[in-house]
This record gives C-alpha cells, structure tokens and sequence, in this order.
C-alpha cells in the first residue's frame, strides 16, 4: 500500500524560492572580481537567477545541456547555477587551477555548450576556448563597462545579456532525479570522472549537511564559504545556505589571510569552511597582527587531514570550535564531520584534541563500512585498518561515461579509495589513500601517520611518506622533508623526533631533503609525482 502524502519533487530551484519567501531580505554579499564588495539578497538572487534561465532558453539551451562555470565564489556565479538548473540544465564546475589541457580534456568530456566566466579567467579560456568543439556561448561575469576586448567569438557581457529577460518565467518542471550538476575530480591518477549530481541529491545533501551534528547552521549565521564552489560545491554551501537562509558572504578570488580576515571582521561572519592551507595563512595573518575573531564560532576543515596545531590554535587562542571533516567529489561531498557526541562531549585538552584528529562519524544519509581486500567487514575497533566503502543518496552511484566501475560494487557501496578505521562510537580516521599506504612484509603503514608525526618537529614544513621498492619487505618508507626557511635538521634529528612515537617497523628507512613537495591542483600531495621523482632511491 502506497502513502497518500503529496509528490514535492526536490529540486534545487525550490530552494532558491523558499530563500526569497523566507529570508528575502537577507543579504549575499561578495568581492567581486572587479574589486568593490557588491550586495544582494535572496530575493534578488532568485529574480536575476529567473532571468539566467529565461535568457538560457532564449539561446536555445535546454534540458541535459552541460553548462560549465569557470568563476570564484561570488552571488553572481550563484546565479548562474540556480538559472543553468532552473531550465533543466546541469551546471558543470570546472577547477581553474588544473591545467588547460586537462580543463580542456574535461570540458570536451562533458561537451559543455556555454562557459560563464569571471574576468579572471578570460585569458585562460580565450586560451582552451578554440579546442572544445561543443562550445557555442561564452558568458563572462561581468558588466557591458568593464568587459575586455577579446578574441573570442561569442562573448558577451553576462549584465548586458540578462538586460534584456524580464525574469517572467516558470522553472523548468523535471524529475527530481533529473541531472542538476556536475564536477570532475582531480585525476592524480588516470583521467579525471565525472560525477552527475541530480536535484534530489544536492537537495538531501544539502540538508544532511546543516543539521545541527554536521555544520549545524541556521538563519542566524553568517556563512562565509571559502571552498570554492568549484571545489566539490563549496562542500553544499551553495545550496545549504540559502536552503536555511543564511546571510552569505562570498569571498571572490582573494584567499590571502589579510583578505579573509577583513570579510570575517566586515560582516561579522560566525560560520566559515576551507581546506587547512587557507587557514595555515590566516592564522600566520592573525600571529603577526595580534587581531582577533570576536564573531567567528565555527570552522569546519577538510579535504585533507587538518593538522592538530590548526584546531589547537583556533580553538584555545580565538575561541572558535573546529568541525574536521572528510568527503568527496563522489560524495557530493560531505562524509563524516567531527562534531562531538555525548560520548566525547566533555573531554578538554589533548584528549579533546585525539578525537578532533579524526575525521568525525557519518550523519544520517551516509552509510560507512571498513573492510579488507576481500570485502570482509572490519570491526569498528578504533585500529583495524582498511578500505573505506560509503553508500548514501548523495552518493555516486557511477561515473559520467562509465569509467571507474571496478568502484561500485552488486550491494551498493562506493569504494572511496580511502584507507581508514572506525572507532566504537563511529569516528571514522583516514590513515591513508589505498594507492599511496606503503606495504611492508604484507603489513600496512599509514603515510599521513607518519607524515602528521613529522611535521610536528619544530624545523620541519612540510612531509612526506612514500614506499620505496625492498627487496626483503616489498616496500619501505621514505620520508621526503621540506625544511623550515632558516633551519638545517639532520635525518637523524629527524627520526631521532619520531623514534618511540609509533612502531619501529614504521619507522622510516631514511630521509631525504628536498625543496619543494610537488602539489595537485586542489592542494594535496602528488604522491604519484613524488614516486616517480624517487623511483631510483637506493634505500642505506
Ligand atoms: P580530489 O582528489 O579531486 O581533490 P576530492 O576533493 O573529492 O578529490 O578529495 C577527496 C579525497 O580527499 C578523499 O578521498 C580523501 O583522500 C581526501 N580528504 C578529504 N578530506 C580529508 C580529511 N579531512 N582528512 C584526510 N583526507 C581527506
């Protein structure tokens, strides 16, 4: 027997309705990318976002069109994704800090139609434009004054193209499962997969991720989304902070620590989110200017481990709770977040700390297992190790174009690639990447353990772990070191520090000092660079 409760599609364009009935005064405030802060609310968002879609329609966009965004966060690229899914169409963010020939790559992938782009990112796509054959429009973010003379065929001036629509139009009425937005991941490995978010998904994500035991916000913050949305969807900012009517402050391209300091400062922003590297400067910003954060109460990290001395700093010297998360593209892409259960709720100190090293536990709408190779499940024991496998509905369920099947299994679960284990009230820690843990006599060693532990001496900036080829135990761990501007540790200072912190068999084999560690394009180690960089090291 069926419930007799009412069919309410959940579509991201209800969202942006809800905001403006709601919350249409609250403001959306931005750096734009031709200098000023600009101010919007939430009903203006959904007028100028009815226009995008009506003037899409008029050039002959529809439905399951790929449309890329190539743009930081700003109130105008908000816009252009609620208009791109307001016909129907998927908004296709692309990561303008890969390479153009992998941007290329992807964009032909996908065959994106029409391309919105900041200013910024003109000379890049006058650069790639010719060599996507799909691409018929492109839409840079700007006004008629302040739009460059370009080569590009097809250009216009996004204010002077939506002069013209009077925002007189109805949201396209699809299926709730209907393709909504799209986002390749980085590809360290391989060709980059795309993942197809639908409307239901980023809607049920976008819930998941306010409640009140992940980010936990409400109409009362002010929400300041560093991420970019070009980075996993600003980890569901875009759509959870209109969802609950959240003043939004979007920060543009300036991610520098003086930047960010003067928008929290400014807008008395109380809810923040971005990966460690973003809040590594503005700590440093706040050390060398003595200033405060007298309205910041939450910031969540991740994307990769979050140093403990990060979450020590914010949390004893500012006054702000961290929140450590872990996620993926794949997973639209909140996984875990480190809110704190009963459980773990009184605990201060170092103890408090242990638990904020992991990555959090699953909220509802995220199911999670460990298991080993075969696929037999781990018990969550806080120490048995293994591969990480998640299934939800914001979870991919397969990648654009089929690569990648060898991830999703008969029973529905997602291998993230992830090497990790649970503890018994659910606090899920990464201890490695499945293609980076190093395999010793059969036996695994965690390189983020070995490389958290590292770059806790004093002389170290940054640090990496990688498996050297053995012959008696397969692989062997080398440590790869970057020194602090002005100090000269030695190899011994160095594993003389980490000796008696974790089993000796995990001890590294040797050190060696390098200048610089080889970055991907959303700001983590490029392990597989760095092994080619020491296929030939001789182990002492
Ligand atoms: P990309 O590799 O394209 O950057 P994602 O941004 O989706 O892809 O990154 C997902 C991966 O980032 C995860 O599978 C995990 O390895 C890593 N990661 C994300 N958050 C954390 C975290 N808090 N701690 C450790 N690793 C993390």
């Amino acid at each position: 027997m069926l419930g007799l409760m009412q069919q309410w599609p959940l579509l991201c364009h209800k969202i942006l309705d809800n905001a403006a009935v709601q919350h249409g005064k609250r403001e959306i405030v931005s750096r734009s990318c031709e200098g000023p802060i600009v101010r919007t609310s939430y009903a203006e968002l959904r007028q100028r976002s009815l226009k995008v879609a009506q003037r899409l329609e008029r050039d002959g966009f529809k439905t399951g069109d790929r449309i890329a965004t190539l743009a930081w966060n700003t109130a105008r690229h908000l816009e252009a994704w609620y208009g791109i899914m307001g016909i129907g169409a998927v908004y296709h963010t692309l990561n303008p800090r890969l390479f153009p020939e992998q941007i290329v790559w992807i964009m032909n992938h996908a065959e994106d139609q029409a391309v919105f782009v900041d200013l910024t990112f003109v000379p890049l796509i006058e650069k790639i434009a010719g060599a996507v054959k799909s691409l018929k429009k492109i839409i840079v973010l700007t006004d008629k004054e302040h739009m460059p003379a370009t080569s590009l065929p097809n250009a216009v001036a996004y204010e002077e193209w939506m002069a013209d629509a009077d925002g007189d139009f109805q949201w396209a009425s699809v299926d709730e499962n209907t393709a909504a937005g799209m986002c390749y991941t980085s590809g360290t490995t391989g060709d980059p997969k795309g993942v197809l978010y639908s409307h239901r998904s980023n809607v049920l994500h976008a819930m998941i991720a306010a409640m009140p035991d992940a980010m936990g916000i409400s109409s009362r913050d002010v929400v300041l989304p560093v991420v970019p949305m070009f980075h996993a969807n600003a980890w569901g900012l875009g759509q959870s902070g209109p969802m609950i009517g959240a003043k939004m402050v979007m920060p543009g391209g300036k991610m520098d620590g003086a930047s960010i300091y003067e928008l929290l400062d400014t807008e008395q922003v109380s809810f923040t989110a971005a990966v460690p590297t973003v809040w590594l400067m503005l700590l440093q910003y706040l050390e060398e200017t003595g200033k405060k954060l007298p309205y910041l109460k939450k910031v969540v990290i991740g994307g990769s481990a979050c140093p403990r001395a990060i979450t020590q700093k914010f949390q004893d010297n500012y006054d702000v709770q961290v929140i450590h998360a872990w996620g993926m593209t794949e997973m639209s892409p909140l996984g875990t977040l480190g809110t704190l259960k009963p459980e773990y709720a009184g605990l201060t100190g170092d103890a408090l700390l242990d638990v904020q090293q992991t990555q959090g536990f699953a909220p509802f709408g995220v199911e999670m297992k460990v298991t080993d190779d075969n696929n037999n499940t781990h018990p969550w024991d806080g120490k048995t190790f293994g591969r990480l496998k998640v299934r939800g509905p914001a979870v991919a369920s397969a990648y654009y174009g089929g690569a990648g099947a060898e991830q999703f299994d008969e029973d529905g679960w997602f291998d993230t690639g992830d090497v990790a284990h649970i503890d018994p009230n659910g606090y899920m820690q990464i201890t490695d990447r499945a293609k980076d843990v190093i395999k010793s006599g059969g036996e695994w060693i965690s390189t983020i353990e070995l490389e958290n532990l590292a770059v806790g001496h004093p002389d170290v900036a940054e640090a990496a772990a990688i498996g050297i080829r053995h012959s008696k135990w397969d692989e062997r761990p080398l440590l790869v070191v970057v020194k602090k501007p002005g100090k000269d540790p030695s190899r011994d200072d160095i594993l003389g520090f980490m000796d008696g912190k974790i089993a000796r068999w995990w001890m590294p084999d040797d050190v060696a000092f390098v200048a610089e560690i080889p970055h991907t394009a959303t700001g983590k180690i490029q392990k597989s660079a760095l092994r080619a960089q020491f296929r030939d090291y001789r182990l002492p």
